[in-house]
Order: structure tokens, then sequence, then C-alpha cells
């Protein structure tokens, strides 16, 4: 197909979960539209290796449905991942929730097939991690936004899958003590895996709209979703750094309370259309307390 609209110059525009915030994948001016849904092939995982080959219509939520089956984990999440799909989040190198511990989607592709735009196919689909012979053509296809091939299929690599997540949810006067502290957990807590910034506004929202208590006692200007994951649980480490993170904040006269949620980390994204998801979880935590060191729940998921 690609090579007959190459010859009667006809533009196309890959399409693959059409969720795209910026309409990348929508044609404006009578491109042929290739949508890439159908390209459902899921090869079993490769326990040995950590690793699988996905085609480009599979969507996120599959792929971490089919990995966690297999006791892996796929390390890009995002909240659009029942729509989104392995070359469209390829062609964005979309980032995710995960994004500060595994990296985008770039660290994820070991291997790539796409068409060329005159029809010829390149395929590199081996995995092999310690590969450095030729051109990185998986990471020059990341975040091509179909501009140099039609991504086809990929080789990713897993992570472990991570069954004991603790959420806390942070509060302070400024958007400073929020980076500070973000910056103090990154050092302390490496176990952390997800970190969010949203602001009161946010909260109001989603307080308003789903008539839901507020979590702390009085307005705060900036808040931060904090996820730990660990093979064992990471609750005792998040207490105690964001203990001390609450001593450190307080000397600035800033206000700092925590909670954990049981409920699933999945839902976590650092998109706008889940920052109320975000924040929903956190205000359906078991427990809210102000200042200090509140108890941490840690959870067992089955996510
Ligand atoms: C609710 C929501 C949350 C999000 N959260 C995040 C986030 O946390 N982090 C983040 O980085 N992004 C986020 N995004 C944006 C995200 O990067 C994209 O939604 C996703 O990567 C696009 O995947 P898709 O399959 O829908 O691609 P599409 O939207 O269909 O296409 C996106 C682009 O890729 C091209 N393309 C699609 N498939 C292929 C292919 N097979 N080969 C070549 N080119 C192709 C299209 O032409 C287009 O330019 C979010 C989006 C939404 C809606």
């Amino acid at each position: 197909m690609l090579r007959v609209c190459c010859d009667a110059g006809a533009a196309v525009v890959p399409q693959g979960g059409n969720t795209g915030l910026v309409g990348g994948s929508v044609p404006l001016h009578g491109e042929v539209l290739l949508a890439l849904r159908r390209f459902g092939t899921l090869d079993p995982v490769d326990a040995r290796a950590g690793q699988v080959t996905a085609q480009a219509g599979v969507t996120i939520a599959r792929l971490h449905d089919h990995a966690r089956a297999a006791g892996w984990d796929y390390g890009v999440d995002l909240s659009a991942r029942d729509s989104a799909t392995v070359g469209g989040t390829i062609a964005t190198n979309a980032g995710g929730i995960y994004v500060m511990r595994y990296g985008a989607t770039r660290r994820q592709v070991l291997g790539i097939e796409a068409v060329l735009s005159d029809g010829r196919v390149v395929r590199h689909l081996d995995g092999l991690e310690k590969d450095n012979t030729g051109y990185d053509l998986a990471g020059l296809l990341c975040g091509s936004e179909g501009t140099l091939a039609v991504i086809t299929a990929a080789r990713l690599r897993l992570v472990p899958r991570l069954t004991h997540v603790v959420v806390a949810l942070l509060a302070f006067d400024d958007v400073e003590g929020a980076l500070d502290a973000v910056g103090a957990l990154r050092r302390a807590v490496d176990s952390l895996r997800a970190v969010e910034l949203f602001f009161q506004d946010g909260l109001d929202l989603v307080c308003d709209r789903l008539r839901l208590p507020r979590p702390f006692n009085r307005p705060h200007h900036a808040f931060v979703l904090v996820e730990a994951a660990a093979g064992s649980p990471p609750t005792t480490v998040l207490r105690a750094s964001s203990g001390a993170t609450a001593k450190d904040t307080r000397k600035r006269s800033t206000n700092l309370a925590h909670h954990t949620s049981s409920t699933s980390p999945s839902r976590v994204s650092s998109s706008p259309r889940s920052s109320k998801k975000c924040a929903t979880r956190s205000l359906t935590a078991r427990r809210t307390r102000r200042c200090g060191c509140s108890a941490m729940r840690p959870t067992a998921t089955s996510t």
C-alpha cells in the first residue's frame, strides 16, 4: 500500500489508537489514513530474556496484561493505555507515569520492524541487548511520529513485575518545597516509581465533581502524589523519607501530610485527563493524617 501511495504521490498518515493529543494521527488535507489497529499479534513472553515482540496495533493495556500474566511488566504506562498502541507510543516516544523509573518508550524498544515510504521493509527484531552494530534504527524511529516509516512491530524490553505498592500524597505551600521533596525522595527511595505534581484547583475540581471530602484540612498550593513499588514492601523507607521531608519542609513553615491508598497503581498517570483519577485515588485512601509521618499501608496488588 505504501508503495502504491508513493508511486501516486499520495501522502499517508499512520494511525494507532488516535489518542495523541496534538492531532498528528488526523489527516487534514486529504491524506490516506493508514490504521494499524489490526496489527494485533502478540508473541509469547520470552521469560529468559524478559522481552516480547508485539505488532504495532497492540494496545498498551493488552501488552500489560500479557506481560503480567507471565510475571513481567511493561515499563511504560499512561492513562490512554486502553487505546494507545505499541506503534503510536513508539512513534511519539511516550513517557507515561513511570518514566522516572524506566525511561520513555525509546528505552524499552530493543528491535523494530517498519515499512519505508517506498514499501521496503526493514526488520531488526532480534532483541540482543548487547548488539551495538550499525545504526540505531529503533532509536531513530522512536519519536519520529510517522515521518520516517510506518512501524509494524517491535521487540520490547520487559521489567520485573512489582507487587508491593505504596502511595503517598504530600501537600506543600509552595512549588519549591514540592520540588525539594521530590529530589529528596529520589535520593532516598530507590523503589520510587511515579511522582506527579498537581495543584489545589485540580484537587478542588475533583472533590467538587465527585463530592469527596478534602484530604487535608486546609488548602495548599501544591501536591505531590508519590508511588513506590518493589518486590518486597517499600513501606518503611518511604515512611522514613516522607518523615524526613516533612521535617525539612516544616522548617520552611510548609505543611506536609500524606496518606496511602489501597487501589490499583495502574490508575495513576501524569496526563491532564487522568489527574482526576489520581486525585480520586488519593481521596479514597484509607488514612489521612496531617504533618510528619503517618502510618503507611503497603498494598500487594494484583495488577
Ligand atoms: C489520556 C491520555 C494520557 C496520556 N498520557 C501521556 C503520558 O503520560 N506521557 C506521554 O508521553 N504521552 C501521553 N499521552 C500522549 C501519548 O503519547 C499518545 O496518546 C500515544 O503515545 C499515542 O499512541 P496512539 O497509538 O494513540 O497513536 P496515535 O495517536 O494514533 O498517533 C500518534 C502519532 O504517531 C503516529 N503513528 C501512530 N502509529 C504509528 C505507526 N505504527 N508507525 C508510525 N507512526 C505511527 C501518528 O501518525 C501520529 O503522528 C497521553 C494521551 C492521552 C489521551
